[in-house]
């Protein structure tokens, strides 16, 4: 059946205010609930597990019929009723955006960007059915030559343009982040789809470069999930990429990403090799882009239909976002961007992120995932006693399976049969009377796509909080893992330390540490050990190193503008830091393994360069 030509929930908005960061919103109604019609804001976006209370930036909100002033009563803190109402109801609301993330919405004079969840007000009952949405530009004389940029179906509006765009409920509303500003722009294409990656702010990109790198990795993805005919489960696909100074984030949506990133990590012209900066850029892209399929398509049960109103519980986060975090730098090394050996850097300094905490021995990666909401999104000084990250050790579980796996089978099977099962079944051919991931469904689906029988480790790995054997899988594939102490053999106070203001301050303190032993707490400002003055963690280390373990040090420390003395007995550093390596020459069956693993079985040419250049 065509489209009708006007849908009957429109939305209109303005940059109407960019230095006020204000955008307007209009929001028409055609026949409203009589009895009262209910709007809601979310209070939380898919894909970032906290309630934000977008309500919160939401003001001057009014209804009207024709002329006519409607009474609108505020129900609970994102939540609006307007009645009695009849005919075509109008609502207009200001927001104000400036939360520079990708998960909100900001605007000034160079440029603006939203997430619908920030800026459009959901009708109650009325969802699923499609929406206009009409984007103004700003004001003529403040911005007359920006563009837009997303992937929002257009209904109307030129290709990059101000004007008419559609959705076909509020969750694909919800689905399409928009940009708009004086952006550059580059595409590519994967598997016969167009790819575009926007970049905002100031840089000096070397687009050839990561198109090409880009591409590699999006091919390489949808091989993975699609060996047989490499197809895409969209048809355009758009990065949008935000420079700044310094930042770090990205947001999974169903066709496109929004990726906040430091200037210095995008590749520069004549940049040779893959910094590290790059590297962590080009994880993250691949991360957000491996999303588009485990997460955006497949999904838990529990995500089948997002309640917005409140928190969304699953346990499985663990496999949703760590095992994305698992792919994400593998695609780096299989699509050939990065040499075997910085992936084993790069796969180490998440070994070593998870040993870093005590909370890996507290809490295990499905309550981490249960809790997302209140504890990973929302640490502080005592989380990393508590906590474990579903994203860095999850992403150690799937390195742990897929090494099983490949070992239980002499490479036939591995991870990536798993992530096809789930794929045809979740995402591709999902039944919609399926309801995505059951909770306890993961290791019936390991066993049917590998023939593995996994319940027990699976459970101890996901429900557990011994240590992975890390280790000896890793040795199967000939990669060695040790471990050693941060700073050599220097004794230790088991503190992260952090500054303020120019002095030296215990950021965590380390469960059964020296120095929580000795009562020294997190915030505390030190001043002095053994009467000398220490200012920076520099001198501290230095004033350690000449110590040893067992030795008692004595600490100065202004709590709440007191001086306080602690007297602390140093300890051992744990051996927290990770490396990974080829171990000596390996047999022919682990070469084939690593090639399975990799896409490269680890020996590089001599005098070859890490990777291309
Ligand atoms: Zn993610």
């Amino acid at each position: 059946m065509a489209r009708p030509a006007r849908s009957t929930v429109r939305y209109r908005i303005a940059p109407a205010d960019p230095h006020a960061h204000v955008f307007e919103v209009v929001l028409e109604v055609d026949s409203p609930d009589p009895a009262g019609q209910v709007f809601a804001l979310p209070a939380w976006i898919p894909g970032s597990y906290m309630i934000r209370e977008f309500a919160r930036h939401v003001s001057g909100l009014q209804a009207r019929q024709g002329r006519r002033r409607l009474t609108v009563d505020k129900l609970d803190k994102h939540t609006w009723r307007v009645a009695p109402c009849a005919g075509t109801l109008t609502l207009s609301y200001r927001v104000y955006a400036w939360d520079l993330s990708v998960r909100a919405a900001h605007l000034d004079g160079t440029h603006g960007f939203f997430n619908a969840t920030s800026v459009f007000l959901r009708v109650a009952g009325r969802e699923w059915e499609p929406c206009d949405v009409r984007i103004d530009p700003p004001p003529a004389d403040q911005a007359s030559d920006w563009r837009v940029a997303t992937t929002l179906p257009r209904a109307g509006a030129r290709a990059w343009g101000f004007g008419d765009y559609r959705a076909d409920s509020y969750d694909e509303l919800a689905d399409h982040p928009v940009e708009m500003g004086r952006f550059a722009q580059t595409r590519f294409e994967v598997a016969g789809v167009p790819h575009d990656v926007v970049v905002t702010g100031r840089h000096d990109t070397d687009f050839e470069r990561l198109k090409r790198d880009l591409a590699a990795i999006c091919e390489a993805q949808v091989r993975l999930f699609e060996p047989r005919g490499a197809h895409a489960p969209f048809d355009r696909y758009l990065f949008l990429t935000m420079a700044v100074g310094d930042g770090y984030g990205g947001l999974e949506h169903r066709a496109s990403t929004a990726l906040i990133c430091a200037r210095q990590d995008l590749p520069y012209p004549g940049m040779k090799g893959v910094p590290d900066g790059y590297r962590t850029f080009l994880g993250l892209a691949s991360h957000e882009y491996f999303h588009s399929w485990h997460v955006k398509r497949i999904k838990p049960a529990a995500f089948a239909s997002y309640d917005l109103d409140r928190e969304n519980y699953t346990r499985l986060l663990w496999i949703f976002e760590g095992f994305t975090s698992y792919y994400d730098d593998l695609m780096l090394v299989r699509s050939g961007v990065i040499a075997a050996s910085d992936y084993l850097k790069a796969l180490a300094g998440t070994i070593s992120q998870v040993h870093r905490g005590p909370g890996r021995s507290v809490q295990s990666v499905a309550e981490s995932s249960f809790d997302a909401w209140i504890k990973y999104y929302r640490q502080d000084e005592n989380s990393p006693n508590t906590v474990v990250s579903y994203y860095a050790k999850g992403a150690l579980v799937a390195l742990c399976l897929d090494l099983e796996i490949r070992a239980r089978t002499e490479g036939r099977r591995s991870l990536d049969d798993v992530m096809r099962l789930l794929w045809r079944r979740y995402g591709r051919d999902f039944d919609e009377r399926r309801e995505g991931l059951a909770e306890d469904g993961f290791a019936d689906l390991v066993h049917e796509a590998t023939g593995c029988e996994l319940s027990a480790s699976i459970h101890d790995w996901a429900h557990g909080t011994q240590e992975l054997p890390l280790a000896e899988l890793l040795a199967r594939m000939g990669v060695s893992l040790t471990f050693a102490t941060p700073d050599e053999d220097a004794p230790s106070m088991g503190v992260r330390w952090t500054s303020r203001g120019g002095d030296l301050v215990v950021g965590v303190a380390f469960t059964d540490g020296p120095a929580m032993r000795a009562g020294l707490s997190a915030g505390d400002a030190v001043v002095a050990v053994d009467g000398l003055r220490v200012g920076d963690e520099r001198t501290l280390k230095a004033l350690l190193a000449r110590r040893q373990r067992g030795d008692r040090v004595s600490v100065h420390a202004f709590r709440r503008d007191e001086l306080m003395r602690f007297d602390v007995r140093l300890g051992a550093a744990a051996p927290t830091e990770a490396t990974l390596s080829f171990a000596g020459q390996p047999e022919p069956a682990q070469r084939r393994w690593r090639r399975g693993w990799l896409g490269t079985d680890g020996i590089e040419p001599a005098g070859k360069p890490a990777a291309a250049g």
